[in-house]
C-alpha cells in the first residue's frame, strides 16, 4: 500500500512552493491507488495556529487535494514521549547541558583549528555527578541523538543514489531544553506510525533524510523510499519565500486565476513536462512521473501562470463554464464561446458580456455622426448570422466610400465602446439590431 503524506507547519499560508509537495505527493498517491495523509507539524505550540491549519486545508481542496486523514502532531505527544524514552533507554538519545554560547565558542575553536565545527559529544563523557551539579545549577538538558557517523546511502525516487555522511554531522537535538520536540523525532515516529511508504519532499530535506534513516533503523523501522524534488524559486532563481505574499495560495486563488493553472504551474514548473492545459490533477497525475523533474531549480515565471490560465479559459467548453457563468447571472453557450477568448480571468466574463447585453457607451467620435447614422440606415433586417456583419459592411463600403480602419474602427467603438474585442461577425447577431440602432445612434 503507497501511503504519503504532506506535513505543512501551521505557521503561516502556504504558497506556490509549499504546493509542490502537497501536490506531488497527492499526484503519486491517485497515480498508485494510495492513500494521502495530511499531517500538521504543530508541535510549536506557540506558533502553530488552528486558523492557519485551516487555512491550509481550504486550500489545498481548492488545488483539489482531498487528503484521506489529517493528524495532528499536536495530538501525539504520548508516541512521541514513548519513542523518547525508548532511545535513551538505548543511549542513543543523551543529555546535553552546553549554552548556545559555549557551543559558539567550541565551533570557532574548532574552526580555528581546522577542524569542522561538529558537536564534539563531549556531553557523552559526563558523569552521573556531573549532571547532577548542572541540574543542580538550574540547567535544563537538551537532548541529542547519537548518529552512527558513517554514510548512509538510499536510493531516491527523483535524484537517483544519495549518500550522507553522518560523520561530518553535529548529533542532532531532537528535544530543547524546554522539553519541546524539534521536528526530526515527531516526523519519524508519524511516518512509522502511519504506515508512510514514500517521503516526498523539497530537496532541502536531503541531508535530514540521512539523520532520519538512522532514526528509523533505531527505532526498529524500515525506512520509507525517499523523492527529494527540485524546489521552485524565482526567475533569477532566488527561493520562494513567505515574504512573497503574492505567491500564497489564498492570493492567487483571490486574484481569480484557476486552480488547476495553479497546480500545473505547481507541479509542472522544473519539469520535462510541456506546460499545457490540463482538464484535472487527475489528469496532471497521468502526465509526470518522477524521472521528469529536473534536478536543477524550477524557476518560476508569473507569466507562465497568466499565459496558462487565460488558455484553459480559452478552451473551456461550455458546460464547465455554464454552473460558473450562473453564479455570475450569465448564461448562453454562444455568448461563451464568442467570448471566451478575451478572458484572462473568468470574472472577466462580466465585462465582456456588456458587449452583448449592454449598456454600452459609444466612443466613437463626434465626427462620425453622419457615418454612423448611414450606417444604421443600411442595417440589414434580421434573421442575423455570422454573415450579417459583411453583408453590412460591403454595402457601407460602397456608399460610404470608406475602407479599412475608417470604415471598421467607428462601427466598433459605437458597438463595443471599445478598440479591441471579439470578431464583430461573431458579436453582432448576438447583440442583436436593436440594441445596434440604439447604440449607432
Ligand atoms: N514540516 C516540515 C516542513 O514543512 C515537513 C518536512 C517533511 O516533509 O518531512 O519542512
Amino acid at each position: 500500500m503507497t501511503t504519503v503524506r504532506f506535513a505543512p507547519s501551521p505557521t503561516g499560508q502556504i504558497h506556490l512552493g509549499n504546493a509542490r509537495p502537497a501536490l506531488l505527493n497527492w499526484l503519486y498517491a491517485r497515480a498508485n491507488a494510495g492513500k494521502y495523509v495530511l499531517r500538521f507539524d504543530d508541535t510549536d505550540l506557540e506558533r502553530s495556529k488552528r486558523e492557519y491549519a485551516d487555512a491550509i486545508e481550504t486550500d489545498l481542496a481548492w488545488l483539489g487535494v482531498s487528503p484521506d486523514l489529517i493528524v495532528r502532531q499536536s495530538e501525539r505527544f504520548d508516541l512521541y514521549n514513548a519513542a523518547r524514552d525508548r532511545l535513551v533507554a538505548m543511549g542513543r538519545l543523551y543529555p546535553c547541558y552546553e549554552t548556545p554560547d559555549e557551543l559558539d565558542r567550541r565551533r570557532a575553536r574548532a574552526r580555528a583549528m581546522g577542524r569542522p565545527p561538529i558537536y564534539d559529544r563531549a556531553a557523552l563523557s559526563l558523569t552521573d555527578e556531573d549532571r547532577a551539579k548542572l541540574e543542580a545549577e538550574g540547567r535544563k538538558p537538551h537532548w541529542r541523538f547519537k548518529l552512527d557517523a558513517k554514510p548512509v546511502t538510499f536510493n531516491d525516487l527523483i535524484r537517483g543514489e544519495q549518500t550522507v555522511n553522518t560523520a561530518s554531522m553535529s548529533d542532532p537535538v531532537l528535544i530543547r531544553g524546554d522539553g519541546t520536540y524539534l521536528y526530526t523525532l515527531p516526523s519519524v515516529v508519524d511516518d512509522i506510525d502511519l504506515g508512510i511508504s514514500h517521503v516526498i519532499r523539497g530537496e532541502d530535506h536531503v541531508s535530514n533524510s540521512g539523520v532520519q534513516i538512522e532514526l528509523f533503523e533505531a527505532l526498529g523501522a524500515t525506512p520509507p523510499v525517499f523523492a527529494h524534488h527540485n524546489l521552485l524559486t524565482d526567475e533569477q532563481g532566488q527561493g520562494l519565500s513567505k515574504r512573497l505574499g503574492s505567491l500564497a495560495i489564498a492570493e492567487l486563488r483571490a486574484d481569480g486565476f484557476e486552480a488547476i493553472a495553479v497546480a500545473t504551474m505547481a507541479t509542472l514548473t522544473g519539469t520535462s513536462v510541456a506546460i499545457e492545459p490540463v482538464a484535472s490533477t487527475d489528469e496532471l497525475a497521468t502526465k509526470l512521473d518522477f524521472s521528469m523533474i529536473s534536478h536543477g531549480p524550477a524557476r518560476y515565471a508569473p507569466a507562465e501562470l497568466e499565459s496558462l490560465n487565460a488558455r484553459i479559459l480559452h478552451a473551456m467548453p461550455y458546460d464547465v463554464a455554464a454552473p460558473r457563468l450562473k453564479a455570475l447571472g450569465l448564461e448562453g453557450e454562444a455568448m461563451w464561446l464568442a467570448l471566451r477568448e478575451n478572458l484572462k480571468r473568468f470574472d472577466d466574463i462580466t465585462d465582456w458580456a456588456r458587449l452583448i447585453s449592454g449598456p454600452v457607451a459609444s466612443a466613437a467620435s463626434a465626427d462620425d455622426t453622419a457615418f454612423l447614422a448611414e450606417a444604421a440606415a443600411l442595417l440589414p433586417q434580421e434573421p442575423w448570422d455570422e454573415t450579417t456583419w459583411r453583408d453590412w459592411t460591403s454595402a457601407l463600403k460602397e456608399t460610404s466610400g470608406r475602407k479599412g480602419k475608417s470604415l471598421f474602427e467607428p462601427l466598433r467603438l459605437a458597438l463595443t465602446g471599445r478598440h479591441d474585442g471579439p470578431e464583430l461577425r461573431i458579436l453582432l447577431p448576438l447583440i442583436g439590431r436593436k440594441a445596434c440602432l440604439d447604440r449607432l445612434a
